[in-house]
């Protein structure tokens, strides 16, 4: 079983991911880039944006790597 998952074309350690967003973000900003996508909060203040596939593997590759089924 991989410690990966790829979000936005990177290979992202599970074990830096501290939270999952479970809705899709909207600001209404007209210049924003990530309208829509699912923020994938990592450690060091970093942050990786998906599309629901990616965030839903994310959080299953999560869990499997925790050990729960
Ligand atoms: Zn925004």
């Amino acid at each position: 079983m991989s410690a990966f998952c790829i979000v936005d074309d990177k290979h992202i350690p599970v074990y830096r991911i501290l939270w999952v967003s479970d809705l899709p973000h909207f600001c209404g900003s007209d210049e924003c880039q990530r309208e829509g996508e699912y923020e994938i909060r990592l450690d060091e203040g970093e942050s990786v944006w998906g599309s629901l596939q990616e965030r839903d593997a994310a959080l299953a590759a999560v869990e499997a790597w925790r050990g729960k089924s």
